[in-house]
């Protein structure tokens, strides 16, 4: 028999929310563990993509920490090249570069002393009245034991919470219905100068790296406008003007956003599998299109993402859900764990094109502690895109920034429920903000507002 393993906090899910949690959580002390299904960490930011978003659309930056930090240490390494202005939907971009953020997250769960495991999947948890005692996971030696004084679930999915007994919504309330899955297309040997002419649909983002004498575009988005009739009649994309999302801090390299699969159930094995088979064939007709059509695809190679890609399943129902209406008022709230500032980013479920909504007031919102804790929980704390919104405010809450800000929340949370012997529920709110401010969390406003309450 194989014996349990023990910490303090456990995280599952070694997307963007869980490692800024484990990161948060080591970083406090607490023994920390990080379990990841796949085999390696990093999730969708690894696969290289901006992390959307750390300044409003009224210019403000209003996301530190540690996702600023992640962005810092790129920098330095050529993986990133800052907030960069843009004239689009948004009003500056991160764009950063997939395998450098995937080494130097990799450097900081190290430094933070964060145990990481990969390639084990979170199936079971034994419970003990409103508290988990234990996970079950599959591992390569068979089913595991990991036990925790709490637990950080940053599953994307909301596994642990839902094998705990959590209420959760999924999709659209009446029909279930999700955003599409996609698959990113890596396009190598580009010439994105001529491409940025092409598809962009304003300026594209333009910045400097310390190793190339021009400005490089680094981020646009536009349509396939040009080529409607091909596209329709050879069915590249199911709709006209269909919608395009490029991204890179590279000359010659660029990550093309423009694929999707509607009608997946991404909690459900089955429906991933087939999403993956058909978005495997679906971007390598499109990687033959932009070759043979879109000037300045013309010597590219391509790499696309392993597998499907996931934006919508679970939300964990929390003590308090995010709704559409805190978005459009900009809500400040007196537990305010962090902020967001992208706009709501809803793919059609039906399809698959983007659309954007401005968050209203000063544009940005808070996210309260409460949506980060599971109703009827006493032990658990959610992160990442699973945390408790409706599906309006999760097309905000989704996204990676906001994703790092729940999470080291979340891992901060944990840590601090370890230290003081209470549940996550009854930490002391005020300390949490304390702790996260004196870490780099930006809490202007909602904080001043809490302490006054
Ligand atoms: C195609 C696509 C493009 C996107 N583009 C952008 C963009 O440009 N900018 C942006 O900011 N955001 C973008 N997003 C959204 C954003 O990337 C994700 O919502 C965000 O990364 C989610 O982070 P997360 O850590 O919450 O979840 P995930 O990244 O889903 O991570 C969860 C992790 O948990 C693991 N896991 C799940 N269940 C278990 C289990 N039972 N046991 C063990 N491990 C488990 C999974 O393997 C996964 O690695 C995009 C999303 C998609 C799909």
């Amino acid at each position: 028999m194989i014996a349990s393993t023990n910490c303090d906090v456990l995280v599952v899910g070694g997307g963007v929310a869980g490692i800024a949690a484990a990161i948060a959580a080591g970083r406090q002390g607490a023994k920390t563990i990080l379990l990841e299904n796949k085999p390696t960490i990093g999730g969708v930011a690894a696969t290289g993509y901006c992390l959307h978003n750390y300044i409003s659309r009224f210019g403000k930056q209003v996301v530190f920490g540690i996702p600023q930090e992640i962005v810092d240490r790129l920098i330095e390494l050529g993986g990133a090249v800052g907030h960069v202005p843009y004239t689009g939907f948004v009003k500056a971009v991160t764009p950063v570069d997939g395998e450098l953020f995937r080494y130097v997250v990799t450097e900081m769960l190290d430094e933070a002393d964060v145990q990481t495991i990969v390639g084990v999947l979170v199936v079971g948890v034994e419970m003990e009245g409103n508290r988990i005692a234990c996970l079950k996971v599959a591992a390569k030696q068979g089913i595991l034991t990991f036990c925790a004084r709490n637990y950080v679930d940053a599953s994307g999915d909301g596994d642990v919470s839902v094998l705990a007994g959590a209420k959760f919504c999924k999709g659209d309330l009446k029909t279930g219905k999700t955003q599409p899955v996609s698959m990113v297309l890596r396009c190598y040997a580009t010439d994105n100068f001529k491409i940025a002419e092409e598809l962009g649909a304003v300026e594209p983002a333009m910045a400097k790296r310390r190793d190339y004498p021009d400005l490089i575009p680094v981020y646009f988005n536009g349509t396939f406008s040009k080529w409607n009739d091909y596209v329709l009649e050879h069915k590249i994309f199911p709709n006209q003007d269909h919608k395009v999302f490029c991204n890179t801090v590279w000359p010659n390299h660029l990550n093309v956003n423009t694929s999707a699969v509607t009608g997946i159930d991404a909690t459900s094995s089955f429906d991933i599998s087939k999403a993956t088979v058909a978005l495997t064939k679906q971007v390598h007709k499109i990687s033959e299109f932009l070759k043979n059509f879109v000037p300045g695809f013309e010597r590219a190679y391509f790499a696309p993402a392993a597998g499907a890609q996931v934006r919508e399943t679970r939300r964990i129902t929390g003590l308090y859900e995010i709704t559409e209406q805190d978005i459009l008022e900009g809500k400040k709230y007196g537990d305010a764990i962090g902020k967001i500032c992208f706009p709501v980013d809803i793919h059609d479920p039906d399809t698959g094109q983007a659309h954007f909504h401005d968050i209203g007031g000063d544009g940005t919102f808070d996210i309260p502690f409460r949506a980060l804790v599971p109703q009827g929980l006493a032990n658990v704390v959610v992160a990442g895109r699973c945390i408790s919104a409706t599906q309006y405010a999760h097309g905000a809450t989704r996204n990676m920034a906001p994703c790092m800000v729940t999470g080291q929340a979340a891992g901060t949370a944990a840590s601090m429920a370890t230290q003081q012997n209470r549940s996550i529920p009854e930490i002391n709110v005020k300390e949490l903000q304390e702790v996260l401010l004196n870490n780099g969390v930006y809490l202007e406003g909602s904080y001043q507002k809490s302490q006054a309450s």
